[in-house]
């Protein structure tokens, strides 16, 4: 697979893209007061974007010369590295495009790619300006890694690419929900998560996925606790290999490990024996927020999205132990019976109602059958 880290030239040239309404609203000054003397000084010279809505970025970068630049910064939260992403992917030249270095710089209120690098350097949690250093200090030793993506599919034919998590229920209700306190910065998700808690909704679906590892030498859950996609008794038998062939939207990346929503599963698949859930999260980085330390195994590149899912009778006392555990990544030593976690390739979810919205990288979906699968090290990112 060759070499995989690289290296900006020096002295570079870089397009930052700020969200001046990330977060509390900071953004900009924390760039000219915090980052601007860091990067001159560094010698790396920028031109500054300020997008003025939402989906600014993505098209600015559809449409970009991107020779001009050695590297792509985005000053907000996780948000507008995913319209970057994406609005990559949709270039036609999108297999170059997407090696173009990222960056990000945080100013959000969810900063859980930064946090993750940061974990990955350092192991350690930094907050707000610590963090945002931290990054700025990465970029300006302009060293970068690949970083794997998840290609998602929903039945209706969006085609869109995640770099960070892909949730429903209690999870991405917080981070809708809590849009409302956005001048709180990171606090408005535990508002929200307390608020959420007086009333645990629960939500009806159909969970699936092809294990990251053979069924056999699975560890952290028995076999015995979920049927394969052979056994389960509302999945008809796969006749035939993966057929890739979806109605074509956009990127012509093919998913080999996904078939179409109206094709049963392929035979290594499982099927999740339980139908009622309080939350799904798939996640391929380490953190959820900055504070939020779900997957603690996660690397940058290690072809594995890491699937968690709470099931129905979790108790609001149950909810509150998680997410405490969460800050320090303990949770799964809480031995919770309704906390469920498998590392997997791919994973189908096809909801029995459309309730509450769904998010990717922290963004809305309107709930919707939804299947993905990771993609090695398909992207660049600076990291330290
Ligand atoms: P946060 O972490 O605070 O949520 P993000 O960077 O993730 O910050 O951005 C949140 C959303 O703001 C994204 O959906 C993005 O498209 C949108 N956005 C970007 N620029 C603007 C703007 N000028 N006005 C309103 N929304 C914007
Ligand atoms: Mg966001």
């Amino acid at each position: 697979e060759g070499a995989v880290y690289g290296h900006l030239p020096w002295p570079c040239q870089v397009m930052v893209l700020l969200n001046p309404h990330s977060g509390a609203g900071q953004a900009l000054h924390l760039f000219k007061t915090q980052v601007q003397p860091m990067l001159t000084e560094a010698n790396i010279a920028f031109s500054m974007f300020i997008t003025e809505k939402h989906r600014h970025a993505w098209e600015l970068v559809r449409e970009e010369n991107l020779s001009r630049w050695d590297a792509l910064v985005t000053m907000a939260g996780d948000g507008l590295l995913y319209e970057v992403i994406n609005g990559l992917m949709e270039r036609p030249d999108w297999e170059t495009a997407i090696q173009k270095p990222l960056c990000i710089l945080p100013a959000g209120s969810g900063n859980a790619i930064a946090a993750s690098l940061n974990y990955y350097a350092a192991k350690i949690c930094l907050l707000k300006e610590e963090l945002l250093m931290s990054c700025t200090y990465f970029l300006c030793k302009g060293l970068h890694a690949p970083m794997d993506l998840v290609s998602l599919r929903t039945a209706s034919g969006k085609r869109l690419f995640s770099f960070l998590s892909f949730s429903w229920g209690f999870v991405s209700d917080v981070d809708i929900t809590s849009e409302r306190y956005r001048k709180l910065g990171r606090a408005r998700f535990t508002l929200g998560t307390l608020q959420l808690l007086t009333t645990l909704h629960v939500y009806k679906g159909r969970l699936s996925y092809l294990p990251a590892e053979e069924p056999s030498s699975m560890s952290s859950q028995g076999e015995h606790s979920r049927l394969s996609a052979q056994n389960a008794k509302q999945v008809s038998l796969c006749n035939g290999k993966p057929v890739p062939s979806h109605p074509q939207q956009g990127c012509a990346l093919e998913d080999p490990l996904l078939v179409p929503f109206d094709q049963p599963l392929p035979k290594d698949w499982m099927v999740v024996p339980e139908e009622e859930f309080v939350s799904i999260v798939c996640i391929y980085q380490s953190h959820l927020g900055t504070d939020l330390l779900l997957a603690p195994q996660a690397k940058l590149y290690n072809d594995a999205i890491h699937l968690f899912y709470m099931t129905a009778g979790v108790s609001r006392m149950g909810m509150i132990k998680f997410f405490m555990a969460l800050e320090k990544g303990a949770h799964l030593t809480l031995n919770c019976p309704y906390l469920h976690y498998v590392p997997v390739k791919a994973f189908r979810l096809e909801p029995f109602t459309l309730k509450g919205d769904m998010t990717v990288d922290g963004e809305v979906l309107a709930c919707e059958p939804v299947q993905g699968q990771i993609h090695r090290r398909i992207s660049h990112i600076i990291t330290g």
